[in-house]
């Protein structure tokens, strides 16, 4: 197949590994090279805070062999400037015809001199598993997804666990405060403790200084409020910027033969007449399909319906949608129960789902999301009722 002479992939992570995997799969035949600036191949993340953490799991790499894709892999090498048809790492310079940026994102730190934990990378994983011993006193600083799994983790571990959470209930950010104050129960069934209200100013030697000058002991803390996009490398480029790397809706950048895909992009979303960036592996999984398709001279959009799942205390809460412009949550069965699920509708289309423990639920709000049809509320809310069967027929 035709394409550009040489296509340059920087950042080896999920997404950056599937853009090389599908121009290869579209018949591709030119030169590819993969910059990563870790020095382990590709590796997925999301075990690194649910198996891996529970010891379950030493290795998440993707593929163990790299040879049959033909690519040119450069470990441990950051890039750091963006010209036009040139990337310039902290090793070499590459010529590109088409170029990715696949760049994903760092975890944000709080000020302070004492040690603050994140996880990110598998070695950071490592590096705290190691340190998660039984009466270990771990002070988890943010009660988003990744502090909730870490906390799961860690309880299990036998840890004396402490959440400290800015907002009013977990996962405010991410899911709003009524369906993520239905989570704040199962810390303490867990045994962790949850301080709702609670900022922390720094983290400072032997524990964290708090918003209200308090200060509290912990052997081991670990920051986990959020991640910014990997992009500070391209400052300068001209690149238009929008919560991360702004692409169109083929993925393209404002620079010619630039595309950017995964967690350090927000595409313009047709579905939702914005532009979006998110945090999800199944974006990282798909989106280099069509980055792949427009490079090899397609114009294929990217507008999913987005995907979204947690493994926290026991539970699987599984996330379906946006629910930005929602004007209606309805629940659909008890959340104080084992199971339930919280739907948003903006008008009477059905823009989002939340489901603990109810995949299927999961399945048929995703087909209702995509047909983008009525859906009966009342329905919706009767969990004896199928998901299906609440669309409005015509
Ligand atoms: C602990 C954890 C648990 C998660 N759990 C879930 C989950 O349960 N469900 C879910 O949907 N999502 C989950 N996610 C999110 C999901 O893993 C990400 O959305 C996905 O990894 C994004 O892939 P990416 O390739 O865009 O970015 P990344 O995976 O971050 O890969 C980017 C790579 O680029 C490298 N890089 C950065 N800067 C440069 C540079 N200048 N030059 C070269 N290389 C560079 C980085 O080192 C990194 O290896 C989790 C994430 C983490 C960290």
């Amino acid at each position: 197949m035709a394409g550009p002479a040489k296509v340059v992939v920087a950042g080896a992570g999920l997404a950056g590994l599937r853009v090389v995997e599908e121009l290869r799969a579209r018949g591709y035949g030119g030169a590819v090279t993969l910059i990563g600036a870790e020095e382990r191949p590709p590796y997925d993340r999301p075990p690194l805070s649910k198996k891996v953490m529970t010891g379950e799991l030493d290795d998440t790499e993707l593929r163990a062999d790299l040879g049959p894709l033909a690519v040119d892999v450069r470990l441990g090498e950051s890039a750091t400037e963006l010209r036009d048809h040139v990337l310039r790492t902290d090793a070499a310079e590459y010529e590109w015809d088409a170029l990715v940026v696949a760049t994903g994102a760092s975890p944000v730190r709080l000020p302070g001199s004492g040690t603050q934990h994140v996880l990110r990378t598998a070695d950071d994983a490592l590096a705290l598993r190691s340190l998660l011993k039984k009466g270990t006193a771990l002070v988890i600083v943010g009660a988003g997804w990744i502090g909730a799994e870490l906390a799961t983790a860690a309880a299990g571990r036998g840890c004396q666990v402490t959440v400290l959470e800015a907002a009013r209930t977990p996962l405010a950010a991410a899911v709003g405060p009524e369906v993520g104050g239905m989570t704040a129960p199962w810390y303490a069934e867990a045994g962790v403790e949850l301080r709702l209200g609670e900022s922390v100013a720094a983290i400072e030697p032997g524990g964290v200084a708090l918003g209200d000058g308090r200060s509290l002991a912990a052997d081991l803390v670990l920051t986990a409020v959020g991640v910014r996009p990997a992009v500070s490398w391209l400052a300068g480029t001209g690149l238009r910027m929008d919560n991360g790397i702004a692409v169109d809706a083929q993925l393209r950048t404002t620079m010619r033969g630039v595309y950017a895909v995964g967690d350090c992009a927000s595409f313009w979303s047709g579905r939702y007449q914005r532009q979006l960036r998110f945090e999800h592996w199944d974006i990282a999984l798909h989106a280099p399909e069509v980055a792949a398709a427009n490079i090899l001279g397609g114009s294929t959009e990217y507008d999913p319906v987005p995907y979204f799942w947690s493994e926290q205390f026991g539970r699987m809460v599984q996330y379906i949608g946006w629910h930005g412009a929602a004007d209606q949550l309805i629940w659909r069965g008890d959340p104080a129960a084992a199971k339930w699920a919280a739907a948003w509708l903006a008008g009477d289309r059905l823009v989002a789902a939340l489901t603990v423990g109810l995949p299927r639920d999961l399945i048929q709000a995703r087909r209702l999301i995509e047909a983008g049809g009525r859906t009966d509320p009342d329905k919706l809310a009767d969990p004896r009722i199928a998901v299906r069967d609440s669309a409005i027929p015509g």
